[in-house]
């Protein structure tokens, strides 16, 4: 029994320092993460629990690869994010167990098309086109735990064409790593391979074609990524 098509290649990413890949199964990423990111786009940070939408795996963008201006956008944001990757999974993980599940961190940008988001949630819609579009997710190389430690405060920010756009730290995210997990863990089952996109700061806009963006998270591979 095979096959009736050639089967999709598996989406993977690039590990510092070694050959071998990281496989992906799925992608996950959190809502307004970032108080000051949450008022910018009208929101009260204080009332709302977590909330998440997702990306589909080989929407990720690797290698230091161009990401092409994607269609039916005229509005498209950068947003600069901590991305974990997980070694281990379940449901209804608490907070205290969380951080076993991390098998590393990576710099990711969660590239939005903001006018069809913004039609989204005008129409009561749900979110896919506005954000998990093709190649909407360039990611750096992933960093294991085991070398990096856990990494709860790091500065992040992001760069276009060498002036910042966004910048914060880590220690601002208003539900932190070990606490996402464990509110995921309760809506659906973790797995090995799952990526959770953690949310970005405040300073989110337009990027253009040709624009370079360069994003940082303390202790990681810096994200380069141009837009063409
Ligand atoms: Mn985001």
């Amino acid at each position: 029994m095979g096959y009736a098509i050639t089967p999709p290649a598996q989406a993977a990413l690039p590990i510092a320092g070694s050959e071998d890949l990281f496989p992906v199964r799925r992608v996950y990423c959190v809502g307004r993460n970032y108080a000051a990111h949450a008022r910018e786009m009208g929101h009260d940070p204080d009332r709302e629990p977590p909330f998440f939408f997702m990306k589909p795996a080989d929407a990720l963008v690797t290698g230091g690869a161009d990401m092409p201006y994607p269609p039916a956008t005229s509005d498209l944001h950068h947003e600069i994010e901590m991305v974990v990757a997980l070694k281990g999974g379940g449901a209804n993980i608490a907070v205290e167990a969380a951080n076993e599940l991390i098998w590393g961190y990576a710099v990711g940008l969660d590239m939005t098309r903001r006018d069809v988001q913004g039609e989204a949630k005008k129409m009561g819609r749900p979110w896919d086109m506005g954000k998990g579009f093709d190649k909407s997710a360039p990611i750096a190389p992933i960093h294991p735990i085991t070398e990096t430690g856990l990494i709860e405060t790091a500065d992040i920010w992001l760069e276009v064409n060498g002036t910042k756009r966004q910048t914060s730290n880590l220690n601002a995210l208003i539900w932190s790593i070990p606490e996402t997990i464990s509110y995921l863990s309760g809506l659906v089952e973790l797995a090995p391979g799952d990526l959770i996109f953690t949310g970005t700061p405040e300073g989110v806009a337009a990027c253009v074609k040709g624009d370079v963006l360069h994003g940082h998270v303390d202790g990681l591979t810096d994200l380069n990524v141009k837009l063409v």
